[in-house]
Parts: structure tokens; C-alpha cells; sequence
């Protein structure tokens, strides 16, 4: 055995889970495809790009003393390491700087975290146009932004990008909010949440505050979104419609954002079972209360098992990793049941605010699903809303059979950026629940890996020579 424990996933979730695992006395294997620790919203945290602290804010600076405890946790960290494969036996695959290499651990915990939710609009395609997350981590590292950007999209992470721009002292030419005023009725329902979390709420109507201090465009109740321009040059413009009229804003960078989805690749393809989950509009993974999948080596933890957001990311981490040590034989459940007790209670109380947040920022079916035929679904392989329906009409009953008929989703994003939207196109086309419509069926490697790599794993000496190489 190489480890009690292999994480994957150097985030929020899988630190703290490192951390309260060598406390438990276990040993334990970190591997992130990221060159150091943090994950998405601590990223780079150990060496900050921007020397002004007041850029990122006190919510990304937080990260450091988790980061530390990490490092001094005395884990195994090997960074730059992909995970391709977990083997129903529990072996787990990586590779690394064009080799890869294997590990047995007695259980696995994938914190794979979150991704961005496509936003498939016409011209989603054009060079120019990125995610709003994307721009953010060209902030955090190497500390690059781009002038006169419009975002469109909505959700807190959203907001909270802009607000680090205008920090950042980089010009805004506009917002154009997606959301539909009718969300803020549906969201009253969940009030009662929503007060448990009002923290939250008092934090974003700062950054609202802010935001519309700096007297940017805030263009609300946008319906339609298009950016114009060539595959040549790039965008140029940004159609949009707002409370019936249409209008152009001229710019060279579109940042689209509707919020965060989990990156379930890993832990679909390692055969966790999921479910589609109506309220997150995503698929999550079915798991008991202590983050235990349907594998019985397998945990997951953080965003990966159903949006909850950092401090949440960190609980799971924790509780998954008081289980998978009872499991082990290193503690009891009475004592599992003790320690875990407060971190239930935090859990509860952080988990409490999603649902309001869920509906306020739920995004509205245009933006989930493409209206115009010739709008690219799946971006790797190139194929249309147009090819989409042209399959269902010949019989294509689902996300899976849909590969054979246009090879969507085989490309190398594996259907990381069509797969929610292939999911809910397929449902409506069929007329199906989505759930019943499922998801492409994934399979190992789960990420590009190029036969150089996959050689070295029938040389050893290679195998131990590189992951001596990467261990920090
Ligand atoms: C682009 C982006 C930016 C965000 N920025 C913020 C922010 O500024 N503030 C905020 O409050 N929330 C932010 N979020 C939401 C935030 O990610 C989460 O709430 C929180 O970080 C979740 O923690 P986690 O530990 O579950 O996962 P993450 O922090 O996402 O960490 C997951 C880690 O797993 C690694 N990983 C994934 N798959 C593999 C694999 N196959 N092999 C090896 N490593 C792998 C990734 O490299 C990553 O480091 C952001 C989300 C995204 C997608």
C-alpha cells in the first residue's frame, strides 16, 4: 500500500480532509493537476500574484492559514499530477509531466471541486469569449486582466469577479445580468434560509453597493445574448435584449458566467453512481451523510458532491475524512459521532443559504439550452444544436447513444463543457426527465493523455523517477 489515503484535489475540501487525516493518524497522498495548493478560490494562495491584498479580498487571503496547516500537515502532496483513472479496486492513475504512474491506497476521496456552467449563447465560440472564472484566474495567476471586458451571465462569483476588477483598478464596460426579475419572487420562499446565511447576503449587497458606486452599465433582465465578431479577429460586439429593446455594446472580451456546477468526470467514470438534482440543476453524486459513494473505497467531498461553496468544501472534507478513518479501524463511530458534531452543526447552518441562492440565481432555460440551430453544443467535436435535433429525430434516444450518432462529447474535454447541456437538450427533445435522459457514460482516462504517457507505466523505473520529480 502506498497510502491509508489518496485525495484528489488540493481545494478547500481536499486540504482540510489532508489535514484532519494525518491528525487521525493516517497516511495520506495528495495529488492536484494544479503546480500548488488552493484549488479554485484559493488559488496560488501561497504566492500571490497581486501584492494589493485588497484586490482579492479578505475571502481569498482566508485560504492561507488552511494552505499552511496543509503543508505542515506532513501529507504527501504531489502536484502537477492528473488523476485518469480510479479502478473499481481502488488503484488510482495519474499523470504528470509526460509520464504516469500508479498508486494503491486503502480509500480514495476525490475533492474535484466545481466548474463553471456552460453558457452555450451564439458565438460562445469566438476567441474573446471566456468564462468569467477563467478571467479570474488570470488574475490570481500570473495577475493578467483585460480592459473594457463586458460580463454577462449572473450569480454571486459573477459579481464578485466584477467587484475584483474594479479593485484592480480595470475598466468595466458593462454588466449585462441574466437574471429574471421573477427569480427574486421564487427566492422569497427560501427566506427563512436566506436569514441564516444574511453574512452572505450583507456581503453582496456590498459588493452590489460597490459595483454600482463605480457607475458601470448594470443592465438588468437581459433575455437574449449574442457576441458578434469572426473567428479571425474575434469578438467585436455584444448584442443583447433587455425589457424588449436590443442593443450593441462594442468590446473585444465577453466573460460569461452562470454559476458553478460539480466536476463529477473523476467520480462518474470511477463508477459512483448520480442523480440529477432539480434545485442545482446538475448532476451530483449519491452519497451518504459522511460523503460515502456508492463505491465503497470511494468518499468525495466539497463542491464535487453538490454546491455548498468554500467554507462548506472544508466541512465535508473534514467529515468525510472522520468516516473513511472509522472505516480504517483508526477510530470508532462513537468518536467519530463526537468530534464530528460541531462541524455537522457549521455544515447545516452554511448549507442553509442555498436554497435561496439556488433560486435566485437559477438561470433561465435559454441560457441552459440553445434556441438557434446553428449554435455550437459541443465545442470540442463541433457539433450543432441543428446536428443535436437532427439525431432525436432519427431515434437518438439520450446524452450516450448521441456520441455514435455525432461524437458529441468525445472530445478532450470528455463533455466537461456540453454534457449538463447535452443532458437537458436530450430530456426535452424526448420528452423525458432529465434524469431518466442521463449523461454520457465516461470512462477512463477521463483527461487527455497522449500514448508517451500511458508507455511509462510499463517501465517502473520511469514511474518512481518521475513522481520522486513532483513531490513538493
Ligand atoms: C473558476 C472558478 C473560480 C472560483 N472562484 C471562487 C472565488 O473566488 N470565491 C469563492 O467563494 N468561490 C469561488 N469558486 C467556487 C469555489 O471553487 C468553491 O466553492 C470551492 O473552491 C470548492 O472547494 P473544493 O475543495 O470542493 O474544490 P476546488 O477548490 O475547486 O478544488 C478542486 C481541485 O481539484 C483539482 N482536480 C480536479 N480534477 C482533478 C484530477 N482529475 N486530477 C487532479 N486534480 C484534479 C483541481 O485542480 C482543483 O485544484 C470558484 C469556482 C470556479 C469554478
Amino acid at each position: 500500500m502506498d497510502a491509508d489515503l489518496a485525495i484528489v484535489g488540493a481545494g478547500p475540501a481536499g486540504m482540510a480532509a489532508a489535514v484532519q487525516a494525518r491528525q487521525l493518524g493516517l497516511s495520506v497522498v495528495l495529488l492536484d493537476e494544479q503546480p500548488r495548493a488552493g484549488g479554485q478560490i484559493y488559488r496560488n494562495i501561497e504566492r500571490p500574484a497581486l501584492r494589493d491584498r485588497a484586490i482579492l479580498g479578505p475571502d481569498y487571503y482566508a485560504g492561507a492559514q488552511l494552505a499552511e496547516a496543509f503543508r505542515d500537515s506532513g501529507c504527501r502532496h504531489i502536484s502537477g499530477a492528473t488523476v485518469w483513472q480510479i479502478t473499481p479496486e481502488g488503484q488510482l492513475f495519474y499523470s504528470s509531466e509526460g509520464a504516469s504512474a500508479s498508486l494503491n491506497c486503502r480509500h480514495v476521496l476525490i475533492a474535484s471541486g466545481a466548474q463553471e456552467r456552460p453558457m452555450p449563447i451564439p458565438g460562445w465560440t469566438l476567441p474573446g469569449v471566456m468564462t468569467a472564472g477563467a478571467a479570474q484566474i488570470l488574475l490570481k495567476n500570473p495577475g493578467l486582466a483585460a480592459q473594457d471586458a463586458v460580463f454577462a451571465g449572473s450569480g454571486p462569483l459573477l459579481y464578485l469577479i466584477v467587484w475584483q476588477y474594479l479593485q484592480a483598478g480595470i475598466r468595466v464596460k458593462a454588466v449585462l445580468d441574466t437574471m429574471p426579475a421573477g427569480n427574486y419572487r421564487s427566492a422569497l420562499r427560501q427566506l427563512g434560509g436566506a436569514l441564516r446565511g444574511r453574512h452572505y447576503l450583507i456581503k453582496g449587497l456590498k459588493l452590489f453597493r460597490e459595483i454600482k458606486r463605480a457607475g458601470i452599465p448594470f443592465i438588468r433582465g437581459v433575455t437574449e445574448l449574442e457576441a458578434l465578431g469572426d473567428s479571425g479577429s474575434g469578438v467585436s460586439q455584444v448584442r443583447y435584449r433587455a425589457k424588449g429593446r436590443q442593443a450593441l455594446i462594442d468590446t473585444r472580451q465577453l466573460f460569461l458566467h452562470q454559476g458553478v456546477v460539480p466536476n463529477v468526470n473523476l467520480a462518474m467514470a470511477s463508477g459512483c453512481e448520480h442523480r440529477w438534482n432539480d434545485r442545482q440543476l446538475c448532476w451530483t453524486p449519491k452519497l451518504d451523510p459522511w460523503g460515502q459513494s456508492s463505491q465503497s473505497h470511494i468518499s468525495i467531498a466539497g463542491d464535487g458532491s453538490g454546491i455548498g461553496g468554500a467554507v462548506a468544501a472544508a466541512l465535508r472534507g473534514r467529515l468525510a475524512v472522520q468516516q473513511i478513518a472509522c472505516l480504517l479501524g483508526r477510530q470508532t463511530a462513537a468518536q467519530r459521532d463526537a468530534s464530528s458534531r460541531q462541524w455537522r452543526r457549521q455544515l447545516q447552518r452554511e448549507l442553509a443559504f442555498r436554497p435561496f441562492l439556488d433560486t435566485l440565481y437559477r438561470p433561465t432555460e435559454p441560457f441552459r439550452k440553445p434556441v438557434r440551430e446553428e449554435v455550437m453544443v459541443c465545442r470540442c467535436e463541433e457539433v450543432t444544436l441543428g446536428d443535436i435535433r437532427a439525431a432525436a429525430a432519427q431515434g437518438c434516444m439520450g446524452p450516450n447513444q448521441l456520441k455514435s450518432f455525432t461524437r458529441c462529447g468525445m472530445g478532450p474535454c470528455q463533455g466537461r463543457q456540453c454534457g449538463l447541456t447535452v443532458s437537458e437538450l436530450m430530456a426535452e427533445l424526448n420528452q423525458q426527465p432529465v434524469e431518466d435522459s442521463g449523461y454520457y457514460r465516461l470512462r477512463a482516462p477521463v483527461k487527455p493523455l497522449n500514448l508517451g504517457e500511458l508507455a511509462t507505466l510499463a517501465d517502473p523505473a520511469a514511474t518512481i523517477d518521475q513522481e520522486t520529480a513532483n513531490e513538493h
